[in-house]
């Protein structure tokens, strides 16, 4: 049954044909790592007696609270940890990240990122500028240390014991983030934990998770790492939460994080849930799913664009631990073009052009598309362009397949449009 709803060219519709046959390979392992996943995830609600009578709200100090004990419970089961916390309370990954580091650091500790420098929002709360007065981790006395990349873009695990002295946390980022250097699979995690572990055994080893939850069959917890952070309106919210964070891993380190999201002595056992308990159980319930929705999707843009002759990172065929694809597309014309087609292929706001803009902290402009149902859910299909060398545009999400196969031919189609494509 072939529709064409949205008269793609003829010639679209065919590559479209051939990217997603030669996917199927791809598309055979994506689903079988659901499976497992969702066998887990199962295994753990059933576990955790998750009941109807944990989606009921509570109020005022929230004292109690079944619901969000359990759903605590079963995120720690999923990632293979002790404990966790998961609150709709944290406004984004960013603040979850930065709530782990404030909870588990103290004045005059060392924490030494080994992938290079971290994600754009990190750098202030780590206080990479090295402003006195901004509450950054920097001003309450923490030192940061960086192990940068070797010239291949890969972490200098040579190097890692040498840097290793005196390291309270060692950091490493899972995610390319917005860069071009290699996400890191859980047994590359599981080599570097080796390695730090070699040469200092107490330090607490800290990974910062966005996009990469449920993309493999492990998390970094299930390999040693202490304590992992991130979204919920990335993967683990499975497109469902409307807001929030978690931070799960060792009991002792929760212990201190609940502790400085709240207060001292108050942490896990406080805070109401009002009535978002049911949408995060179904959230995390649906994130396999939707997990795998969105790696079919970024798989068959990485294969579209490689066919159509793009240099496309990683390769569509690559072993993925994220929900990242990106597109060297040339020039600023095409990103914008792309972008535009994102957009108007979105079930939201498919009527409104994105435009470049100042983004605060950019060094260019930056054009983003996204028509999502929750405002800068980047589990939901959308694509972010640095109007810079080397012309590349980051592409995430897609919560149904079908749906993100057309926003990519949408983007395909805008190209075709302006001649950038034969
Ligand atoms: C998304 C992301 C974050 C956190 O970003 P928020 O927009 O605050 O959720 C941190 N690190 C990486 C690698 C990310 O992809």
């Amino acid at each position: 049954m072939t529709q064409n709803f949205f008269s793609f060219d003829q010639k679209l519709i065919t590559a479209a044909n051939k990217a997603e046959q030669l996917c199927k390979e791809e598309f055979d392992k994506i689903e079988a790592l659901c499976a497992y996943n969702e066998s887990k995830m199962l295994k753990a609600f059933t576990e955790c007696r998750v009941s109807e009578s944990h989606f009921a709200g509570s109020a005022g100090y929230g004292y109690g609270d079944r619901g969000r004990e359990v759903l605590d419970e079963v995120f720690a089961k999923v990632f293979d940890t002790e404990d966790a916390l998961v609150r709709y309370n944290f406004v984004s990954g960013t603040h979850a990240l930065s709530v782990a580091l404030f909870g588990v650091l103290r004045p005059g500790d060392v924490i030494l990122s080994v992938t290079g420098k971290p994600y754009d929002t990190m750098e202030e709360v780590i206080g990479l500028s090295k402003k006195k007065g901004t509450g950054s981790l920097y001003d309450f006395g923490i030192e940061y240390r960086q192990l940068d990349l070797t010239k291949d873009n890969t972490v200098d695990l040579a190097q890692i014991a040498n840097k290793a002295d005196g390291v309270k946390l060692f950091y490493i980022q899972r995610s390319r983030g917005y860069s071009l250097r290699e996400s890191l699979t859980i047994d590359k995690i599981e080599q570097i934990v080796k390695v730090i572990r070699s040469v200092n055994k107490d330090a607490i080893i800290f990974v910062d998770n966005c996009y990469g939850e449920f993309v493999e069959d492990r998390e970094p917890t299930s390999v040693g790492v202490d304590l992992v952070a991130g979204s919920l309106i990335k993967n683990a919210g499975g497109g469902i939460a409307r807001t929030g964070g978690y931070i799960a891993g060792r009991k002792d380190l929760i212990e201190l994080c609940a502790d400085r999201l709240t207060c001292v002595s108050m942490g896990k056992e406080v805070g109401c849930t009002l009535g978002m308990n049911r949408e995060l159980f179904l959230g995390l319930f649906m994130a396999p799913s939707v997990v795998q929705n969105a790696l079919k999707t970024i798989t068959f843009a990485l294969c579209l664009f490689d066919q159509l002759g793009f240099k496309v990172h990683p390769e569509y065929n690559a072993k993925k631990t994220d929900i990242i694809g990106a597109l060297e597309l040339l020039n600023e014309q095409n990103l914008i073009a792309f972008c535009k087609g994102i957009q108007k292929g979105s079930p939201v706001d498919s009527f409104v052009t994105p435009e470049p803009w100042d983004m605060p902290g950019y060094d260019s402009k930056v054009i983003m598309a996204a028509g999502a149902f929750t405002m800068g859910a980047s589990i939901e299909l959308s694509a972010d362009a640095p109007l810079r060398e080397p012309y590349a545009v980051w592409l995430q999400g897609g919560i149904t397949y079908n749906t993100g196969k057309l926003g990519i031919m949408h983007a395909a189609q805008e190209l075709i449009d302006i001649n950038a494509i034969k």
